[in-house]
């Protein structure tokens, strides 16, 4: 069976624990406490094909010896880069993550590249108080060659669901 990786990566507070939460158990929770557990696993069928998929949360404290960046990047097979799109710090975080991986992960090999990188404003619910125009995040997704989603963990949990289905399905293709 086939063990994909996919590190969901952003700033503190954009919502990484509940969009996975909201993908694991259907339910939003609004103050979820950040355990020391940063591995989700959940067996899943893509396709008529079993799958073990193991989300990496980086929570706040180091976990499974990939405390930095760097090592959370060469371990995945795909990426969730998630920004609020009401903080337009997060979105400059967002940025210089989907940079990186560019660098680090998949730069110079063979590999399709471009599926396996999804860019995340989450919040959308939140666009009242918008910082992050959804046109500056279309144009960093095709700066990065990422595909783009904005959406809500708390109001719109098909697409979540949709969302990580696609990002786990395009991860076993690469
Ligand atoms: P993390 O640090 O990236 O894991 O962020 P959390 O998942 O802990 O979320 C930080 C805060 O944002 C919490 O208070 C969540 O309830 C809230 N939050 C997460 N997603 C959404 C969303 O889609 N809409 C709104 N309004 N709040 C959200």
């Amino acid at each position: 069976m086939n063990d994909i990786k996919v590190a969901v990566l952003g700033s503190d507070g954009v919502g990484k624990s509940a969009l996975i939460v909201r993908f694991l158990t259907r339910r939003f929770i609004g103050e979820y406490a950040s355990s020391s557990e940063c591995i989700y696993r959940k067996r899943m069928s893509i396709d008529g094909r079993q799958l073990n998929l193991e989300l990496y949360d980086p929570c706040s404290q180091p976990c499974e010896g990939k405390s930095t960046l760097n090592e959370q990047i060469h371990w995945a097979d795909g990426f969730v880069v998630i920004y609020d799109i009401s903080d337009r710090s997060s979105f400059l975080t967002a940025k210089a993550i989907v940079h990186l991986i560019r660098e680090l992960h998949l730069g110079g090999t063979k590999r399709d590249t471009d599926s396996v990188i999804f860019l995340v404003g989450n919040k959308q619910d939140l666009c009242h108080m918008r910082e992050v125009d959804r046109e500056e995040g279309q144009r960093l997704a095709s700066e990065g060659r990422c595909q783009f989603y904005e959406l809500s963990a708390a109001e719109h949990y098909q697409e979540v669901v949709l969302m990580f289905s696609k990002i786990v399905r395009n991860a076993s293709l690469g």
